[in-house]
């Protein structure tokens, strides 16, 4: 690798949204910090966290951005999104009403790349069977995984698919 291809820097901002309480900040928590928290309150204020992917022997930076508690539909500010490359939609599969307002969720932002089933764990208060959450992610042309927070299942992949689908369309380069 040159010096010059050495110095490269790739920086992506992606955004969290979804429902309240489908687990988005857990999902961030859990990505970011390894953490899981059983009694998490609303984010307050604005946060994000940045994470490093190593993609093609590249350092990409993702900039993943939590919702700040600003769930209900139009309530999530433009500067939220604004600058954003891409999304990951939550919902929470033993919550049927999360996965109904997806397609709401989808009118606010069209940059969606990745539709996130969380809690994957609570397989006995399932409500929304995986092949629901692939033929919506079918029919809408998005990305489609299910997770857990709770045990870490596909937390990463979840994060990682996307920023590495940013970084083969349409990266930003900051340097
Ligand atoms: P947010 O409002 O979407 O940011 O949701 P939170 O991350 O605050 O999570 C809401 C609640 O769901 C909390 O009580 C979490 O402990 C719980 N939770 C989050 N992710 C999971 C998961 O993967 N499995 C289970 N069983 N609970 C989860």
């Amino acid at each position: 690798m040159s010096d010059e291809e050495a110095e490269e820097e790739y920086l992506f901002k992606i955004v969290i949204i979804g429902d309240s309480a489908v687990g988005k900040s857990n999902l961030l928590s859990r990505y970011s910090r390894n953490e899981f928290n059983a009694h998490s309150k609303a984010t307050i204020g604005v946060e994000f966290q940045t994470q490093s992917v190593e993609i093609d022997g590249k350092e990409v930076k993702a900039q993943i951005w939590d919702t700040a508690g600003q769930e209900r539909f139009r309530a999530v500010t433009s500067a939220y999104y604004r600058g954003a490359f891409g999304a990951l939609l939550v919902y929470d599969i033993s919550r049927r009403a999360t996965f109904d307002n997806v397609a709401r969720w989808l009118d606010e932002l069209n940059l969606a790349r990745m539709l996130v089933g969380n809690k994957c764990d609570l397989e006995d208060s399932r409500e929304v069977s995986l092949g629901e959450g692939k033929r919506l992610a079918e029919s809408e042309g998005l990305f489609f995984i299910e997770t857990s927070a709770l045990d870490s299942t596909n937390v990463e992949t979840a994060f990682e698919m996307v920023i590495r689908e940013i970084y083969n369309n349409v990266s930003r380069k900051v340097l």
